[in-house]
């Protein structure tokens, strides 16, 4: 069965380069990286040059923080998820840890 990409409805990280009108424009970003401690997204690009696709809604394609209730063999289960800046980096601000 395919399964749907998980879409970033939202993302108000503005000097990321893939962001346009507070959303992401990137076709699939990854969450979490090495030594993370926070759900970040793994995918932003400080920087002046913009890019990504304008018609593109961007989705998740990968995410590794496997303490999320939402995350399956490291792959995202949400509906959709949002991102935000937390503490001055860019955090799926979906997670929710494993109770
Ligand atoms: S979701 Fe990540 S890659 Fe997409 S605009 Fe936000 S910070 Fe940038
Ligand atoms: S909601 Fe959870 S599983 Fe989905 S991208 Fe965010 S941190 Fe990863």
């Amino acid at each position: 069965m395919e399964k749907e990409m998980v879409r970033i409805t939202a993302c108000d990280v503005v000097d990321c380069s893939y962001n346009k009108h507070n959303a992401c424009h990137t076709l699939a970003i990854t969450v979490g990286g090495p030594g993370d401690t926070c759900p970040n997204c793994d995918t932003y690009l400080h920087g002046t040059q913009k890019g990504g696709l304008v018609d593109i809604q961007g989705g998740v394609g990968a995410c590794k923080v496997e303490k999320c209730t939402f995350n399956n063999s490291l792959e995202c289960t949400a509906t959709n998820i949002t991102v935000g800046k937390h503490q001055g980096h860019p955090d799926c601000f979906t997670y929710k840890p494993r109770s």
